[in-house]
């Protein structure tokens, strides 16, 4: 489980056979034709929540941002430094993704920052991006409950980028509130009140 620098060297010696010395390979390929994916993942750094390994996927499927608890900030162009906003627009504005997935997960280490107000005196940064999401302290007490609201505010942010609005409207582009659930190893769509299993 836990790795050290030997056994991953060890991983990227597989994926070199795997990916760059055989007879079709996928980075050749990806290096000629350039990445041309149709699905964006907007996820949690939480090391058990990688989207590439959950949905087997190769170089090139994903398009991905990784930032604490998975969370989509408003729309503020500003001199700020919005990386996630960047990435954003990257995947819907010109790698032109049709699918933008949003998956939370449980025990998330973010939120439970976020519902834990103790905590904000004890770091820079964390606190201070958890805070985007808006939740009710007196009804959310519960970790994995909060992250599911969560989605829901992180999706209602994403509208606010007109670029993506305007791709929903025309259909052009889809989006996906998902949340997997560590210790079942499962996945929900969480796009209506309740979440579904895929
Ligand atoms: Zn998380």
């Amino acid at each position: 489980m836990e790795k050290t620098i030997a056994d991953i060297l060890e991983g990227y010696k597989k994926f070199r056979k795997k990916y760059a010395i055989c007879d079709k390979p996928i980075m050749e390929t990806l290096s000629s034709k350039g990445q041309n994916p149709k699905i964006m993942v907007v996820a949690c750094c939480d090391s058990r929540v990688d989207p590439a390994l959950i949905l087997q996927c190769d170089p090139g499927d994903l398009f991905v941002v990784r930032n604490v608890a998975n969370i989509i900030p408003p729309y503020e162009k500003d001199d700020m430094h919005h990386g996630t906003s960047a990435a954003l627009e990257f995947g819907v504005r010109f790698l032109r993704v049709s699918n933008l997935i949003i998956l939370g997960h449980s025990q998330c280490g973010g939120i439970e920052n976020l519902l834990n107000q103790d905590n904000i005196a004890e770091n820079d940064f964390i606190s201070n991006w958890v805070s985007l999401i808006d939740i009710d302290h007196a009804h959310q007490h519960d970790v994995d409950s909060c992250a599911k609201v969560s989605l829901k505010k992180s999706y209602e942010n994403c509208m606010t980028f007109p670029w993506i609005h305007e791709r929903v409207d025309n259909t052009t582009l889809a989006i996906h509130t998902w949340f997997f659930d560590i210790k079942t190893a499962k996945l929900f769509d969480c796009r209506d009140a309740e979440c579904k299993e895929v």
